[in-house]
């Protein structure tokens, strides 16, 4: 079992689960202004699940000012997140603490 990181800028916390790394990005961290519409959401994962199902790579690398690779780098980790996490457990968590 590896160790997950929040990958944030800046941050280098780490957890044991999947889970607490998704509910402390969403916590601890100030919430992200989507760059394509101007959306208020949380950081980490949810902002990429949002980037991602929201809007096209296209829209992304041009709001943003990225590569393919940055599009690549959150695309997996998305992929990584959503393989592993109970996000329905996330989620009810986090709504129960008012954070979602
Ligand atoms: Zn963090
Ligand atoms: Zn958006």
């Amino acid at each position: 079992m590896g160790l997950w990181k929040c990958g944030i800028e800046g941050c280098d916390g780490r957890f044991e689960d999947v889970e607490s790394a998704v509910i402390h990005q969403t916590t601890e961290h100030e919430r992200h202004e989507c760059k394509v519409c101007g959306t208020i959401v949380p950081e980490g994962y949810f902002a990429i699940r949002h980037t991602f199902e929201e809007h096209s790579r296209a829209e992304f690398v041009r709001a943003y000012d990225a590569d393919s690779s940055a599009v690549r780098e959150r695309e997996d980790v998305k992929a990584a997140v959503e393989e592993e996490a109970d996000l329905e457990r996330v989620v009810s968590d986090l709504k129960e603490r008012g954070a979602l």
